[in-house]
């Protein structure tokens, strides 16, 4: 999506060769205009790849998949469900869990959400800011196994093509479109793979 590469290349500050900030427009500030664009694309896409299968819900994680996700959601018709995070496992059997690692933070969380919003047999859209190395989707694709929930696909606003996200989710039969694909971050420069 060039709108996308082109703000990336504009406000986009890679930390180190590992992590991208991008605060000014996708995760801390948003702009409304570029992410309406990102949730259009989004859903053209999958409704186009999937031949027109329902989509339930639209599932995103807790914060920073939020802005595009809901736009997804928005353009699609259907319903938002944000599974959250929490430090430690509850035990309370209205919820599904997973464990995940978080990359940026460098430790696990829960992956949380209550039963009552994922129904067996529906079918759901992942939507994520980023994928690094695939824990957080591939958290959510064991919380829609044992919801017996379908996972459609993942849509990721930047991949980074370096690190294990897309062959992991791949492995898994995943169909993933990723809308700016990074195959090399320096403070330099930023380099896509297409
Ligand atoms: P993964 O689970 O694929 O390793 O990492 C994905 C999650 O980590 C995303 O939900 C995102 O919030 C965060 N993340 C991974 N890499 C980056 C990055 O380079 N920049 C930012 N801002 N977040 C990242």
């Amino acid at each position: 999506m060039d709108l996308l590469k082109a703000r990336i290349l504009k406000d986009g500050q890679a930390i180190n060769e590992h992590v991208l900030k991008v605060d000014s427009f996708l995760n801390h500030q948003v702009d409304p205009v570029l992410i309406n664009a990102v949730g259009q694309e989004f859903a053209r896409y999958f409704a186009d790849s999937l031949q027109g299968e329902k989509i339930d819900k639209v599932v995103t994680i807790e914060s920073s998949g939020i802005a595009p996700a809901m736009f997804t959601a928005a353009a699609l018709g259907v319903p938002l469900l944000i599974l959250k995070k929490q430090a430690s496992r509850i035990l309370n059997s209205d919820v599904y869990q997973a464990q995940v690692h978080s990359f940026t933070k460098d430790l696990d969380y829960q992956l949380t959400v209550a039963k009552k919003y994922l129904q067996a047999g529906q079918k759901v859209l992942m939507i994520d800011d980023f994928l690094a190395n695939g824990q957080a989707a591939l958290g959510v694709l064991d919380i829609c196994k044992q919801a017996d929930v379908k996972l459609l696909g993942i849509g990721i606003v930047i991949e980074k093509s370096f690190q294990e996200g897309r062959a992991l989710l791949e492995a898994e039969a995943m169909n993933v479109y990723s809308l700016a694909r990074i195959s090399k971050l320096s403070a330099e420069t930023i380099t896509f793979a297409d």
